[in-house]
Formats: structure tokens, C-alpha cells, sequence
């Protein structure tokens, strides 16, 4: 498993049959997991479209699994092969979120996870449609780690109801899928509604650090007059940060080379909590 790859995919462990051959063929080999809104190559391997996506970006264009060079553009695996698909989705898998007892086919999670008599009801029941049982889906989305879908459903919310915590959960989930210039955005924009949001600046300043905006990350938490003890954990994470890089930069200063590019590594691996 690539360590800078987002994980896509659906959790083996939580497959029944994970160690059947007929699952093998179905897993993602970029993020070891079961694949999740799959898409087939030529050479008919198969892999998460959010997966061969970041692959292609930033690789020549050959298979992950057998280095074929991919010419077209990937298909998705209920064209490609309906066959496959079928058999795909009657994996046997249980419910991602725990506590939740429930087992059933791999096409079915989506549909339990947001069904009105499983988790959304449970969680607080608002009614399905509106802008708030939308983002309660989205976040259940978020938690099943269904990000590309848990981004569908706040962007359905917001435009039910332009609430800044719903910017601030879509922009959470723009963080897990490595883009902080839409965290940033949609952080900006929950602080524009309401500048006393604190998870809004939590938001930004974790955005404004993968940005490596370290000084604007410092300037955002200094607006805060009072921090909650999330801001404050926060704050003392970056001020950490801070440190790392002006130590990095005094090491750079004096040649010592070997020190500055350790102490860079680690504030470019940063992860804030
Ligand atoms: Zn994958
Ligand atoms: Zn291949
Ligand atoms: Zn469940």
C-alpha cells in the first residue's frame, strides 16, 4: 500500500469471504482494499476510480498490476463487465460503522448506511431530502470513509441550506482526499456566516498547514481571542510546527544539510489532528 494514497476503497476485514479467490480479483491493488465505485483497464484489472485516478496523475500511464501502458480511458466496471459487477456486489461485507450489526451484499451498503431505519434514524432522525438529513447521510458517508459520496451529499445539502457547519464537513472530507485548496475555500466560506465557528477555523488552519502556509495558519488562530480545546490542541500543534521549520531553516542557514532535510521531512509529514 502506497503511503501517500488516500484509501479508497471498502475494508478487507470487514469482507466475510476476504480470503476467497473470487474477491482477489476485486481488490484495488493501489489501496488494498475492496474497490470501490470500480473502473476497468484494457489489460482488465480493476481499481477504484478515485485510486487509478491519483495514479495516473502522477505516474507513467501502465497498469499498477501488470505495467500494461493504458491508452483509453478507464472504464467503469458495470460496462466493462457486467458479469464482474454482478459478482462484485453480492460479496458478502458487514456495516463500516461500528456498533452496527448488520451483514449483507456489497451493492446493499450504500442503501443501509443511508436507509432511514438504520443509522440516519438512529443518529437523530432528521427527515430524508432536507438539508439536514442530507448531511447527516453525508456524514455517515464520511465515516464509512465514502468520500467522493459523502461530498455529493454536502454539496446536495448546501444547496438545500448554505450552513457553515455543512461547508466545514464537506471541506473536512476535501481534506482527506489531499485537497486543501478546497478545505481552505469552503473553511473561508463557513467563516464568512459565521466568524465564531470554531470548527470552521480549525478547518482552515489544518487547510492553510497542508497548503504550507504556515504563517497565515499562525495569523488565523491569533484571530481567535478565546480557542476551544480543540483550537487549543490545534494551536500547540502548529506552534510545534513552526518550531520544526524554523529549526530546518537555521540548519539550512548553517550548511548542515543532513539536519535541515530531516527536520523538513517532518514538517512536510506533518498531520495535524
Ligand atoms: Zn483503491
Ligand atoms: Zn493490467
Ligand atoms: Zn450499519
Amino acid at each position: 500500500q502506497s503511503p501517500d494514497v488516500q484509501r479508497m476503497g471498502f475494508p478487507l476485514e470487514l469482507c466475510a469471504e476476504a480470503d476467497e479467490n473470487h474477491v482477489a480479483e476485486f481488490i484495488c491493488v493501489i489501496c488494498t482494499s475492496l474497490v470501490e465505485s470500480p473502473v476497468a483497464s484494457e489489460c482488465s484489472h480493476i481499481f477504484c476510480v478515485g485510486c487509478i485516478d491519483q495514479w495516473l496523475g502522477r505516474q507513467e500511464h501502465r497498469c499498477p498490476t501488470c505495467a500494461a501502458p493504458i491508452h483509453r480511458a478507464l472504464q467503469p466496471l458495470q460496462q466493462a463487465s457486467p458479469l464482474a459487477w454482478r459478482v462484485l456486489g453480492r460479496v458478502r461485507v458487514r456495516c463500516p460503522l461500528a456498533g452496527c450489526a448488520w451483514r449483507g451484499e456489497y451493492s446493499e451498503v450504500g442503501s443501509h448506511l443511508t436507509s432511514s431505519e438504520s443509522h440516519v434514524g438512529s443518529s437523530g432522525g432528521a427527515a430524508p431530502g432536507t438539508a439536514a438529513g442530507l448531511r447527516e447521510q453525508a456524514e455517515l458517508k464520511e465515516e464509512a470513509r465514502h468520500f467522493k459520496e459523502a461530498i455529493t451529499l454536502y454539496s446536495k445539502s448546501l444547496a438545500a441550506e448554505h450552513a457553515p457547519l455543512t461547508l466545514v464537513g464537506r471541506g473536512r472530507v476535501w481534506l482527506q482526499l489531499g485537497q486543501p485548496q478546497q478545505a481552505h475555500a469552503d473553511a473561508s466560506a463557513a467563516l464568512a456566516l459565521d466568524g465564531g465557528c470554531a470548527p470552521a477555523t480549525s478547518l482552515l488552519v489544518r487547510a492553510l498547514v497542508q497548503l504550507g502556509r504556515l504563517d497565515d495558519a499562525v495569523r488565523a488562530l491569533d484571530a481567535v481571542p478565546v480557542k476551544d480545546e480543540a483550537l487549543a490542541r490545534i494551536e500547540e500543534s502548529v506552534d510545534a510546527l513552526v518550531a520544526a521549520d524554523r529549526a530546518a531553516r537555521d540548519a539550512y542557514e548553517r550548511g548542515d544539510f543532513e539536519s535541515a532535510r530531516r527536520l523538513f521531512s517532518v514538517v512536510a509529514e506533518w498531520q495535524l489532528l
